[in-house]
């Protein structure tokens, strides 16, 4: 089926559906197509909408989506759960973060455009065919290969309704770290597409690394299957995990302590290490194993996301640090 032709408010009741939806033609001649899952309750309920794969070299979500597929029952189920495991295929084909066909990340295009290219395509379909008609959006995001980023769960930090009900949903996903975004949501995200269509949403992230930790399938997995309980969708009591940090910053990890220069990055700090402006996070040697640039810290903060692989260009991301929600816990 073409996404164009798909009709979510007219869904078959209580069952669980599996389908390809088309999105362009390749240069073969078949179809850019994405696998999309649904399990539809007998009875009405919220619709929310769960992504996985939006960049090429991350895992959690799509294991993850492939077992809330077969867990949820929809005998069991008040309401509709949409799936697409794998968004951006063209990137999942050959384990990139980003497209190889037009070099887009696709959580820099949304809400995407109809006539554009691939990347802008797909996210055009999921806006206006799955957005538009969720009640609730949950993408699931990890490190990928080149980063690491210790398991979490993403909310929308803010006094509105949108912010409550993403921090409520995000309290009950329970990952062991809360991360709040103060709006605005840097633009082109699944995210930020959704806080336009006043959607609320949660986004994870996990150490990635190119291989889905089982522990983060299970924290994703039960996380979702909570969101659930918490919108009505699923009776029963949520699986709690205790919360080691809440963290606030703006999340943007387009915004992170960048390379100077390229060469081979050794980092010196951890994750969720609390540094000072000015301390040495990291070096970057030249091929001959001379330091050549010492990466400091721009300020005060909490490493959150750090550079996996050693090889670096110039301008690539390295550290990223953000702060505790109250500068006392
Ligand atoms: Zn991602």
């Amino acid at each position: 089926m073409h996404f164009q032709d798909l009709d979510i408010p007219n869904l078959p009741r209580e069952r669980r559906g599996s389908d390809y939806l088309d999105v362009a033609t390749r240069a073969d001649g078949t179809m850019w197509r994405l696998p999309f899952l649904t399990v539809t309750g007998a009875k009405k309920g919220a619709t929310l909408l769960v992504t996985g794969a939006v960049h090429g070299d991350e895992y959690e979500g799509v294991e993850s989506i492939t077992q809330l597929f077969s867990q949820i029952e929809p005998q069991a189920l008040q309401g509709n759960l949409l799936m697409l495991p794998i968004c951006n295929m063209p990137a999942y084909e050959v384990a990139h973060r980003n497209s190889p066909i037009d070099a887009l990340n696709l959580a820099r295009v949304f809400p995407g455009k109809q006539d554009g290219t691939i990347t802008q395509r797909i996210a055009y379909w999921i806006t206006e065919k799955l957005l538009k008609h969720a009640d609730f959006f949950i993408d699931l995001h990890s490190a990928g290969i080149a980063y690491d980023i210790p398991t979490l769960i993403g909310y929308i930090h803010s006094d509105d309704d949108l912010g409550q009900r993403s921090r409520a949903a995000a309290e009950a996903f329970a990952a062991p770290i809360l991360w709040g975004h103060p709006l605005p949501i840097p633009s082109g995200r699944s995210i930020s597409a959704a806080t336009d269509l006043n959607v609320p949403s949660l986004y994870t992230e996990a150490p990635g690394g190119g291989y889905a930790h089982p522990d983060d399938i299970a924290c994703f997995v039960d996380g979702v299957i909570n969101v659930m309980k918490h919108l009505s969708m699923l009776e029963g009591m949520l699986q709690t995990r205790p919360m080691t940090h809440h963290l606030l910053g703006d999340g943007n990890l387009d915004t992170v302590i960048s390379a100077p220069t390229a060469g081979y990055f050794r980092a010196q700090v951890n994750l969720l290490d609390e540094v000072k402006g000015g301390d040495c996070l990291g070096t970057i040697q030249d091929s001959f194993g001379q330091v050549v640039t010492e990466i400091k810290a721009d300020r005060d903060g909490v490493v959150i996301m750090l550079r996996r692989l050693h090889r670096v260009h110039v301008g690539d991301g390295l550290v990223h640090l953000t702060n505790y929600l109250n500068n006392t816990s």
